[in-house]
């Protein structure tokens, strides 16, 4: 029987898992108070990171220094290396705000996570030869194709067509990158197989989503990833970005109506811990990933890591006694058994016996669960996904509030924002809360969902890279 699950709590709880209930409940629960004192931090964090490379977060440079105007034409190839796929993008540009893009998707093995460097780069090679063979047919292509790659890590740019890698994120940990720019590692692969393809260009995706969105829609403030990571670009005045005051071609620095996008790589935003409200979950997952004291904020909103607190604080009541008693937890001990799908359909659940959660735990974790560790499930998820989405907002305030934008579009991609029950709505409301708005009326900073900025983002970029702006970088 389906019956809608917002209404009254059908069962009771017992003492005492009430009580560490609500310990969990207060400790996931981010008032409006807090989150604009969040706010606050990320602004004065991004401000420092564009001083001096001081703060916690990255600010990145991007050297996009032109405004899309969606007259940009042409054809390219992107390849798009994300948390969670691959993709082979070919992309025409036809100018006047219009495109048209054909693409594969290779999901990638979780064993590439941490695999090999020479195994990482074959496997992207392999991909883009096999996708240009059944693309193109023919082997022998007369002219080289400029190819815009998308790199969704942080990677520091001295030129559009360079980046490298600071640190892996989101659970890869594959030796040799690091450190290493990763243009020519990609063009290595390219050229073992003989393909005429040119890396033009390296982008971050919400570069890609800041300039795929702006070419269609000029409304647009930022680029947004909420998917397996968090992240955000938008433009700088180029004169603002004191760090490199020294570094910028002297008719840029003069000019102060000269912008740059920035990918700001706010999932590192607290590595320092000194304001987020971490619990013992987010430090436990902290503590047990590649990478301690890294992407302090995006381990507690990503895709990436919403299942892994889910599983944490499940296990951490059956060690208390609380729930499951009597059963095999030992698959529910092993690390990333439940993704995020878990909490987002154990949300969705609107069976009035919660019957998805019961076989989502019996078939995954081989437990058999009472309605009452259900409801429990569906209560624990919706605060998880509530808190992510509630935090990601000061990302958004905070970004507005450099920017002193007052009204657009903040453009948004990724899993969590498309997929996750109820994302978008919770983050909206909570951007209204921090900048104080009358929610009775139209919001006037809108969340919207972006255009495929991982494809058609790199393309225009290696688009932009062939023209004269850019080429000064080069
Ligand atoms: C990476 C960013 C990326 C984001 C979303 C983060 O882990 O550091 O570069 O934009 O994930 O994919
Ligand atoms: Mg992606």
């Amino acid at each position: 029987v389906r019956c809608r699950t917002a209404s009254v709590k059908r069962v009771c709880l017992s003492a005492k898992l009430q009580k560490a209930y609500d310990k969990i409940r207060d400790e996931f629960t981010i008032s409006t108070e807090k989150l604009k004192d969040l706010t606050d931090r990320f602004e004065f964090e991004m401000e420092k990171g564009l001083l001096m490379n001081r703060g916690t977060i990255p600010m990145i440079p991007t050297w996009v220094t032109d405004y899309v105007t969606g007259d940009e034409k042409g054809d390219f190839l992107a390849i798009d290396l994300g948390g969670t796929n691959l993709r082979v993008v070919s992309v025409h540009l036809k100018g006047s705000s219009d495109f048209d893009f054909e693409h594969v998707k290779y999901v990638l093995p979780d064993s590439v996570r941490k695999c090999s460097c020479e195994e990482l780069w074959d496997f992207i090679g392999d991909s883009l030869a096999e996708f240009m063979q059944n693309r193109y047919k023919v082997t022998v292509v007369q002219k080289i194709i400029p190819l815009g790659f998308t790199f969704s890590f942080p990677a520091t740019q001295g030129r559009v067509n360079e980046g490298v890698l600071q640190r892996w994120t989101k659970g890869f940990d594959i030796a040799g990158v690091e450190g290493h720019d990763v243009v020519p590692l990609l063009q290595n692969a390219i050229d073992k197989r003989a393909l005429p393809v040119k890396v033009t260009a390296l982008i971050n995706d919400t570069t890609g989503t800041l300039v795929a969105s702006l070419y269609s829609d000029l409304e647009t403030k930022m680029g947004l990833i909420f998917g397996t990571g968090v992240n955000g670009a938008y433009y700088e005045k180029a004169s603002s970005i004191q760090k490199l005051l020294g570094s910028l071609p002297k008719e840029i620095a003069r000019d102060g109506s000269i912008p740059m996008a920035i990918n700001t790589e706010y999932g590192a935003f607290d590595n320092d811990h000194t304001c987020l409200p971490r619990t013992k979950y987010d430090i436990q997952l902290d503590e047990e990933s590649p990478r301690p004291n890294q992407q302090s904020y995006e381990k507690m909103v990503a895709g990436y890591y919403m299942g892994e607190v889910l599983r944490l604080i499940l296990l951490d009541l059956h060690q208390q006694g609380l729930i499951f008693r009597g059963q095999d937890v030992s698959k529910l001990s092993s690390p990333f058994i439940m993704d995020t799908s878990y909490p987002a359909r154990a949300e969705e659940d609107d069976f009035c016996d919660l019957c998805q959660i019961y076989n989502m735990m019996k078939n995954t974790v081989g437990i058999q669960t009472t309605l009452v560790e259900r409801e429990l499930i569906q209560e624990l998820s919706r605060l998880i996904g509530r808190r992510a989405a509630r935090l990601s907002a000061c990302a958004i305030a905070a970004i507005c509030k450099r920017i002193n934008c007052t009204t657009g579009h903040c453009a948004c991609d990724g899993s969590v924002f498309h997929k996750y029950p109820f994302f978008k709505e919770r983050a909206q409301e909570a951007l209204d809360e921090i900048l104080s708005w009358n929610t009775s009326r139209l919001p006037p900073i809108e969340l919207v969902a972006a255009e495929d900025g991982s494809g058609v983002g790199a393309a225009i970029v290696a688009c932009l890279a062939q023209n004269k702006k850019l080429k000064k970088h080069l």
